[in-house]
């Protein structure tokens, strides 16, 4: 069951939000009223540790800097549209931007942990065939703030775990497999999983946090160039260039090789063992010789394999995959010494396609906006 739970937050402000605006750039907006720099973390902290929406709740500083900080920026530059919760804990959330664009992003609780899945862009350029945030094409990068302040709202939701400081709601992991090809933003994403990882930020170290793509060679070696640990995850989907560019268009830029090299030095570079998330389309890509093909590229490689078995979305041509052929996914690729699992879809109630429930909301707001038209 989904229920849709009452929104809370204030109105979108079109003052920046407080956490795209460089540090260096608050401290001297700070000094210019006479503060201390200090404070520019002071107010950063209540922000990152949702101790406070408004300026106003910050009761640690001055009246009249609450004050001035209001008429220059926002807490958040984002709002919570839509707030959907499925009887599994798994929550997702429809954010508005600050330039009425929306996003998605999806708290998943299960085994004591809480992760938090977020876009990177508005839209995708991708164009995977299953997917809804592709269908539009991309249409901006999200900026630093805008990737924090979805990680800020899906940790104030987390109900189970308490850091052990402030006693304050606490997301464990951080998955970035949300709207958009993270690599294709990875600046300013490695910009906001950096602050996510600071013991002042939400203190989410590299290992507990999983950047999925559709395998950008150039961006995965910069990503292992950074040094971070990291957990890559390819979605490999197909296990031939031919299927592969039919299910992912982008593949007949790349090839599957040369992204397999790149995941290779990853491995070398980071030593964390990759990822290739393959979402099984019944009939299309899961008969026994896709299984040999599967497990003839991936035999020798340090390599785990997510199976995630496709769900009927309505609209689209693909099927759930037959008990038999899953089976025969799993064996093959188990034989050829690689580990796989079948990876379970949590709030698959919820419009759990990706982008799928920003779409709706977006045509629930058109119809919407149609209709007021029509009664003036
Ligand atoms: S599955 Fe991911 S990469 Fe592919 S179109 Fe959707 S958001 Fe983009």
């Amino acid at each position: 069951m989904t229920a849709e739970l009452p929104l809370a937050t204030a109105p979108t402000a079109l003052r920046p939000g407080l956490l795209d605006v460089p540090a260096e750039d608050l401290r001297a907006w700070l000094a210019e009223r006479g503060q201390p720099p200090m404070r520019a973390n002071q107010i950063r902290r209540q922000i990152l540790a949702g101790r406070a929406e408004s300026f106003d709740a910050m009761s640690d500083l001055p009246k009249l800097l609450r004050a001035e900080l209001a008429a220059s920026f926002s807490t958040f530059s984002t709002r919570i549209e839509k707030h959907l919760k499925a009887s599994d804990d798994t929550h997702k959330l429809v954010l508005r931007l600050h330039d009425d664009r929306m996003i998605e992003c999806v708290l998943i609780q299960d085994d004591g942990r809480a992760t938090g899945c977020i876009s990177t862009q508005v839209g995708c350029g991708m164009g995977c065939v299953f997917c809804a945030s592709g269908l539009n094409g991309v249409v901006r990068n999200l900026t630093v703030g805008e990737m924090l302040e979805q990680l800020v709202r899906l940790r104030n939701l987390t109900d189970a775990n308490t850091t052990r400081d402030d006693r304050a709601p606490r997301l464990t992991n951080i998955v970035v497999m949300g709207m958009g090809e993270p690599l294709a933003n990875l600046d300013s994403l490695l910009a906001a999983l950096a602050v996510a990882g600071d013991k002042n930020g939400l203190g989410i170290g590299a290992r507990h946090v999983t950047i999925s793509t559709v395998g950008l060679p150039a961006k995965i070696r910069q990503l292992a160039e950074s040094g971070k640990q990291y957990h890559l995850a390819v979605s490999l989907h197909a296990p031939n260039d031919v299927l592969r560019t039919r299910i992912v268009p982008t593949n007949d830029k790349t090839g599957i090789p040369a992204i397999l090299a790149a995941a290779d030095e990853f491995f070398a570079k980071t030593g964390r063992q990759v990822t290739y998330e393959y979402v099984v389309l019944g009939g299309l890509n899961d008969q026994p010789e896709h299984a040999k093909q599967l497990a003839g590229l991936l035999t020798g490689r340090k390599a785990h394999v997510n199976l995630i078995p496709w769900n009927d979305v309505e609209g689209l041509p693909y099927s759930r995959p037959q008990e038999d052929d899953l089976r025969g996914l799993v064996e093959t690729v188990r034989k050829a010494g690689v580990s796989v699992k079948i990876r379970k879809r949590k709030g698959s109630e919820i419009d759990a396609a990706c982008g799928q429930l920003r779409r709706t909301v977006e045509a629930e707001l058109t119809t919407e906006a149609q209709g007021n038209r029509g009664g003036a």
